[in-house]
C-alpha cells in the first residue's frame, strides 16, 4: 500500500499513523500536518529531505 508521508517518519504501531518528527505523536490524516525540512533553507536544504509534524509544532 503507498504512504502518503515521507520516509523519514516513524509509524505508531497501535494507530498506524505517522509520527510526528518533532513532538513525536501520531499524525492523524485529518489533522492539519506540515512538511519540516531537516536541512535549513539556507544551506541548501530546499527540495532535501523532509518529515511530516504537525502544523503547530512545524510553526517553530
Ligand atoms: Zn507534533
Amino acid at each position: 500500500m503507498r504512504q502518503d508521508f515521507p520516509e523519514g517518519n516513524a509509524i505508531d504501531p497501535e494507530t498506524g499513523f505517522p509520527l510526528c518528527a518533532l513532538c513525536e505523536r501520531p499524525v492523524p490524516p485529518n489533522a492539519k500536518q506540515s512538511l519540516h525540512h531537516l536541512v535549513p533553507k539556507l544551506r541548501g536544504g530546499k527540495g532535501g529531505p523532509v518529515v511530516l509534524v504537525h502544523q503547530i509544532c512545524g510553526l517553530r
